[in-house]
This record gives structure tokens, sequence and C-alpha cells, in this order.
């Protein structure tokens, strides 16, 4: 491998501080509150959920799949909204319920279009299709 040493400090003493929002004095990463200006300091995990995004390919496959399996679209938007926390996740699956809504609209004016076609259902053919 590569001639390089390796680093004198651990990875994780880049992320041993950071930086207070109110004041922009760095802290440790894990006060409370700042030592400087007291703003409730509390560790939220930004990173840690921002991190948790669907991939974009994960997202049009979702939707795909609503478009053409509308009840699975259901299915998977309502478990999407329902059980996850992340916001990213919420929203995918709200999008995939309006899609599979969209779709089974869309089968429906299909269907009533087919239904009030000027093809004579009652002709023949009827009793071919009812034996
Ligand atoms: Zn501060």
């Amino acid at each position: 491998m590569g001639g390089l040493p390796e680093p004198a400090t651990p990875p994780i003493a880049k992320v041993a501080g950071r930086t207070c929002a109110g004041c922009g004095c760095s802290i440790a990463w894990d006060v409370t509150a700042c030592p400087h200006c007291g703003r409730d300091c509390r560790f939220v995990s930004h990173q840690i959920t921002r991190s948790v995004r669907m991939g974009t390919g994960m997202k049009v496959l979702l939707f795909l799949a609503s478009f053409f399996i509308p009840i699975l679209g259901l299915i998977a938007g309502a478990y999407l909204y329902a059980y996850r926390k992340e916001d990213d996740y919420k929203r995918v699956g709200k999008i995939c319920i309006l899609i599979s809504l969209v779709a089974l609209a869309l089968l429906l004016v299909c269907s009533l279009f087919w239904a009030g076609s000027p093809i004579d259902w009652s002709g023949d053919g009827n009793q071919a299709i009812r034996l």
C-alpha cells in the first residue's frame, strides 16, 4: 500500500468538537449547554437524519411501482408514512400514495371509457364470452 504514515490523531478527533449555534464558539460535542453563552446545545443528530435519505433509484422504483401496481404503492406508501420517522421517507410515502391514487383514478376512467365504448358488447361476441 502507500508509504504515507497513519495520522497521529484518531478519526474521532475530527468530530470531538462542534460549533455553538448561538455564539459560534467551539464546544465539546457532548455538552448539553454552551459554556460560553448558555445556549441549549444538546446534540441533535442533523447529520444522522440527513444521512438516512432514500436513494434516488429506490424512489423512482417505488414511484413506478405505485403507478403500475397501485395497491402495492398504497401499501408501501402507507407503511413508509406511518412507520418511518425520517421526513424523507414520509415524503416518499406520501408521493407513493398520491401516485397510486392517480393510477387508480386513471384505471377507473379507462374502465368507464371501455364500458362506454362503441364496441357492441351485447352482440354475438357476448355469447362467446359467456361460454
Ligand atoms: Zn455559545
